[in-house]
């Protein structure tokens, strides 16, 4: 079976990815995100496992795939889950990713990345760095098993001193939580001074379970949210969109910032294409062709 794959999130519309393929070493993810879309089709997703047999099988599909094309990783997990740590799969991964002169991003919430700094610096590669708040509280109940964001902040810059190209996700921006000026101004100014070079962005786009969980969480804040989604927001496949005329001011304040800071800007799946300011929205024209 192939695990290389074309990406294709569900053939939505709004995605305005280049052509890329989409590689996850790990079935799940340790870092339980509350807003995490997996939940919705991986049984057991907060149970992290590898592959099974994975770098056979990537053997196999590197002799077919386009080499000019970017490999993502990872769209469905995190490549750096704490297992990583011992299992070390992404990197044996990337070392054959190197030899064979794979392009690759790396989509990732962990520090661990870092480690492999030897190997990403050496061949064609990207990181995208999940940032949602700088806050740690907040960040400690959104993101809870995930390293902090000033861990993440300090591997962005180690990243960048070695060569390696950074772009951040914003994302998602969440009304009510971390929407405000100053909390998008202080990721954007952190990751600025870091080195990274490019912000995609994204509002929160609840499945069922993901505003379960949310609503647990947050019930404040869910309750000041539920006629935005469900009331005057749209349904887009089977996730709830808050309303484009919000989403739309929500996408223009984080352009502003990022701008202000001299970073390129694109958002994610959100129907917006006139906003980008970059060759791609989700970093992939970081990576070496
Ligand atoms: S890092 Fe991504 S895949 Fe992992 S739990 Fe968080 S949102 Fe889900």
């Amino acid at each position: 079976m192939q695990v290389i794959k074309p990406f294709d999130p569900w053939k939505s519309p709004l995605c305005t990815c280049p052509p890329k393929y989409t590689l996850n070493p790990y079935t799940g993810c340790t870092h339980q995100c509350i807003y995490c879309y997996i939940t919705s089709y991986i049984p057991h997703a907060f149970n992290c496992r590898p592959k099974e047999k994975l770098l056979e099988k990537i053997r196999k599909d590197i002799r077919k795939i386009n080499k000019s094309l970017v490999v993502s990783m990872s769209n469905s997990s995190d490549p750096y889950p704490s297992i990583e740590k011992d299992l070390k799969l992404t990197r044996r991964i990337l070392e054959l990713f190197k030899r064979h002169d794979v392009r690759v991003l790396i989509i990732t919430k962990s520090d661990l990345v870092v480690r492999d700094v030897d190997v990403l610096s050496s061949m064609r590669s990207s990181v995208s760095f999940t940032i949602t708040t700088v806050n740690e509280e907040i960040a400690a109940m959104l993101e809870p098993y995930a390293p902090s964001p000033w861990k993440r902040i300090d591997a962005i810059r180690k990243l960048v001193e070695k060569g390696v190209k950074v772009s951040v996700r914003v994302d998602p921006i969440i009304l009510y939580l971390n929407s405000n000026e100053k909390d998008i101004e202080d990721v954007i100014s952190a990751v600025a001074e870091a080195g990274a070079l490019h912000i995609v962005s994204s509002t929160f786009k609840p499945k069922f379970d993901s505003w379960r969980r949310f609503e647990k969480r947050f019930p404040a804040i869910s309750r000041k949210l539920y006629k935005h989604y469900f009331k005057l927001g749209e349904k887009i496949g089977a996730s709830r969109y808050l309303p484009s005329s919000v989403r739309k001011k929500l996408m223009e304040k984080v352009r502003k910032i990022a701008v202000k800071h001299g970073l390129t800007f694109a958002t994610c799946r959100e129907g917006f294409p006139e906003l980008h300011l970059a060759p791609s929205c989700d970093g992939s024209h970081l990576v070496p062709t």
